[in-house]
């Protein structure tokens, strides 16, 4: 027992990630894939949806605890506003960057280049044409933009709650703790109330954490039992596009906010965020990831709860950096496989459209592949070709999905360290802590 909780968390997550993608291949091997998948989901899964779940249970009660006491601390909503100012431009910024990273590679890779798309069965045509039509696509780039602005106001904050729509729980919270600091001396029990609130869901936090290593075992066994290597047969080309481009934009962008931008060691800041990293691999989900993105962020990199409390669940959201690289990939994937020409104006109508969709979607498993009917749409491919192109990916969505998810959150962790460290928010002495590289 001593040992186990003396062993650092990120290693013990590691380790879980690690043995789970070996038990998983292992299972896959010695049962087959049809009764790998079955028992896998049958017995192994629900263990890490439970892990899921748990973590689900933080995101609404620490994003506005933490953000309302965040609010509080900053004392002056004018802080508010430079630090939002900034956490846009970069998230803007970045989220640009990564669409042409995909864009770069998906040009040089060619990953849709005489791609049999006759593989794709009737049934998974069926399926995909079923799902798309309870998905309709976000229409043009205005109607795109001015929907998920009039999104973020909450008509009814406790439905806001109870949906956990995380930006109208962000606008509400913000709006409440100005409130709050506006009614001075009167606001004080408010705000004390908040601190400890706040104070006791981050320790639920890492309490829940304390489970990641076994809900990340579960996860990694079932995803690789699941789907085994298979991606790399079908898509291998796609696959291997995605993660190049994925960890080119990790390394340079990031690299470049953290070392070019705000003068701090690169390596510090990549082993302050794997455990977030680990989670987002294993979960597929920004979202859930969450509370152990704003653990890493406090804990492991030092950023005040001002930021933390603000950034991160903002980031979650509208900031997807691989996501939206992932709808420029998938552009190219499309028009190289279909035979589609491809224009220069096509490139910038991507750029802007995959920035919108990213923003506008909420950070859970797969939303790519919806969201890239709006990206197809606009690069001409028909409605039955956007059907054959999403069914044809959509079964190995899971293992390119990994990869966004941790791209998106570390993207959301760079922003928030430059943003802290620009705000004089951050802690140098924990985030360079040497015991940590
Ligand atoms: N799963 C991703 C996330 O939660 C979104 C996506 O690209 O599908 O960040």
């Amino acid at each position: 027992m001593k040992f186990w909780f003396g062993i650092d968390l990120w290693k013990r997550v590691l380790m879980g990630l690690v043995l789970g993608a070996v038990t998983g291949i292992v299972i896959r091997q010695v049962m087959g894939p049809e009764a790998a998948g079955t028992f896998v989901t049958g017995n192994i899964k629900p263990f890490g949806n439970a892990f899921i779940s748990l973590i689900k249970m933080l995101v609404v009660p620490l994003i506005f605890t933490t953000l309302v006491s965040g609010v509080l601390a900053m004392g002056d909503p004018k802080k508010l506003g430079s630090l939002g100012g900034r956490a846009l431009a970069l998230y803007m910024g970045t989220t640009v960057i990564a669409i042409c990273f995909g864009l770069l590679i998906g040009t040089l890779v060619q990953p849709g280049a005489g791609f049999d798309t006759s593989i794709v069965s009737s049934a998974d045509l069926e399926a995909t044409r079923a799902t798309l039509a309870n998905n309709p696509p976000a229409g043009s780039v205005g109607e795109q933009l001015m929907k998920t602005l009039l999104s973020i106001i909450p008509e009814n904050p406790v439905a806001a709650f109870a949906k956990g729509d995380v930006l109208q729980i962000i606008f509400f919270a913000i709006l409440f703790g100005v409130g709050v600091l506006m009614s001075g001396e009167a606001g004080k029990p408010v705000q004390r109330l908040f601190d400890s609130a706040s104070e006791a869901v981050m320790r639920m936090t890492l309490i829940v954490m304390e489970a990641a290593p076994f809900g990340v075992f579960a996860l990694m066994v079932w995803v690789l039992a699941q789907y085994g290597f298979g991606v790399l047969t079908v898509l291998g080309k796609m696959t291997a596009s995605l993660y190049i481009a994925c960890a080119l934009h990790m390394l340079i962008t990031y690299g470049f906010i953290i070392k070019g931008m705000v003068r701090l060691p690169v390596l510090a800041f990549f082993r302050g965020a794997v455990d977030a990293q680990a989670l987002a691999f294993s979960t597929s989900s920004s979202n859930a990831t969450l509370p152990m993105t704003m653990s890493c962020a406090t804990k492991n990199l030092g950023i005040g709860k001002p930021v933390a409390s603000s950034v991160l669940p903002l980031g979650a959201t509208i900031n997807m950096d691989g996501t939206a690289l992932y709808q420029g990939l998938i552009a190219l994937f499309a028009v190289q496989a279909l035979g589609i020409p491809v224009t220069a104006s096509m490139y910038v109508t991507i750029i802007l459209m995959a920035t919108l969709v990213s923003i506008g979607t909420a950070g859970v498993p797969s939303v790519s592949l919806l969201l890239a009917t709006t990206t197809l749409g606009i690069v001409g491919a028909t409605a039955e070709q956007t059907v054959l192109i999403i069914a044809l990916l959509f079964p190995f969505d899971r293992i390119l999905d990994m990869m966004r998810t941790v791209t998106n959150i570390t993207g959301d962790l760079a922003v928030a360290t430059a943003v802290a460290k620009w705000e004089g928010e951050l802690d140098e002495d924990v985030f360079r802590a040497p015991d940590r590289v």
